[in-house]
């Protein structure tokens, strides 16, 4: 039987019908690399990486393409939710070594249910970081409000001397089968069982502490080192620091914001900061002292001639770089400093400098 349906998952990943794993797999690699957000900011972009998103969802699993062979997208959407249709998918194996997250990516496209992951235990927050930080061998201190596992019955939600038994609800399977009608067909629709979270059991008594959630919520402080050549606008992912739940913890997400700094200014790894230089010293040259950006002594070469808007470099003195690759710079920008006042002296003495100019 051939199907004529609203969308053709085979032609949307430009294979054929008769396409292998791998060759699914490559095109879904294909065309996820150009139409993912990370990369492409249009809004089709987002469009069609849901289209083949879901059509890779689909025809990845041999189940799902069975289905999808004989009774089409209708079919597919009568009989699996949309969490359904992306639990088994592994995208972490297809996205390796990207950088693209895709936890988030899921959470914005097919709501808050996390796609492919049943609930999202994972946390979001915003880390402000001021330069100090960058340069800082001291881990930072995050304080967050999270789920972890109750204290008394270690997660579990059985109070210590129960037992666990067969769920009533579901008798043990821990599966819901609904059946769903579909105009010409009729699926059994398989869902997780509410009660025992398809476990098939339950306590026999609850958790008192934890009225038998095997959760409760706290206030936690995290350690966190900070990556060297960390940038504003980065995430970083601190795996098994999000909320508790199902036996598991998600991760944590921290997104970068770097404080903007009232004396330097970041570029990458180098710090650039204005440097006022008095004229004579500009002039003549001379050996000044300024600070780095931990009040650090610095000494710096003017040289003579030294004109505003001239750059001095102090190497190695900026930010960390990524990889172990020794540190950015110290960049000064001169701004040479005229006089606002002078004495009769010190007039008559440039008087004579002038006139030594004028007569060369
Ligand atoms: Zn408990
Ligand atoms: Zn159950």
């Amino acid at each position: 039987m051939s199907y004529q349906g609203k969308k053709d998952y085979y032609e949307i990943l430009g294979v054929s019908k008769s396409a292998s794993q791998e060759e699914i797999k490559n095109a879904y690699r294909k065309l996820a690399l150009k139409y993912h957000p990370d990369v492409n900011k249009s809004k089709e972009a987002e469009e069609k990486f849901k289209e083949i998103t879901e059509a890779y969802a689909v025809l990845s699993d041999q189940e799902k393409r069975k289905k999808y062979d004989m009774y089409g997208e209708e079919g597919i959407h009568a009989q699996y939710s949309e969490e359904d249709l992306f639990r088994n998918v592994n995208f972490d194996d297809i996205f390796r070594g990207f950088g693209f997250n895709f936890d988030d990516i899921f959470k914005n496209f097919f709501g808050n249910y996390g796609g492919y992951r049943q609930e999202s235990l994972d946390i979001g927050y915003d880390l402000d970081l001021e330069l100090e930080d960058l340069v800082s061998d001291r881990p930072k201190i995050i304080e967050l409000n999270r789920v972890d596992p109750c204290p008394v019955c270690k997660g579990t939600g059985l109070e210590p001397g129960g037992r666990w038994v067969t769920c009533p609800e579901c008798n043990g399977t821990g599966q819901k089968r609904v059946v769903k009608r579909a105009g010409f067909a009729s699926f059994v629709t398989v869902s997780t069982c509410e009660r025992c979270h398809g476990t098939g059991k339950i306590a026999d008594k609850p958790c008192r502490s934890c009225g038998g959630t095997g959760k409760v919520r706290e206030n936690v402080k995290i350690e966190v080192k900070i990556p060297a050549g960390v940038e504003d606008g980065d995430q970083l992912r601190i795996k098994g620091e999000g909320n508790f739940g199902n036996g598991r913890r998600g991760d944590l997400y921290l997104m970068v914001h770097i404080v903007p700094h009232q004396r330097f200014t970041k570029d990458r790894q180098d710090l650039i900061a204005p440097l006022s230089v008095n004229f004579l010293d500009s002039i003549l040259g001379n050996e000044i002292e300024t600070e780095g950006l931990n009040g650090e002594k610095i000494r710096l070469k003017i040289k003579p001639y030294t004109q505003s808007d001239d750059l001095i470099k102090v190497k190695g003195k900026g930010l960390p770089k990524p990889h172990g690759f020794g540190r950015g710079d110290l960049i000064f920008k001169v701004k040479v400093a005229m006089p606002t006042s002078l004495n009769d002296r010190q007039k008559e003495l440039l008087e004579e400098l002038r006139r030594t100019i004028q007569n060369n």
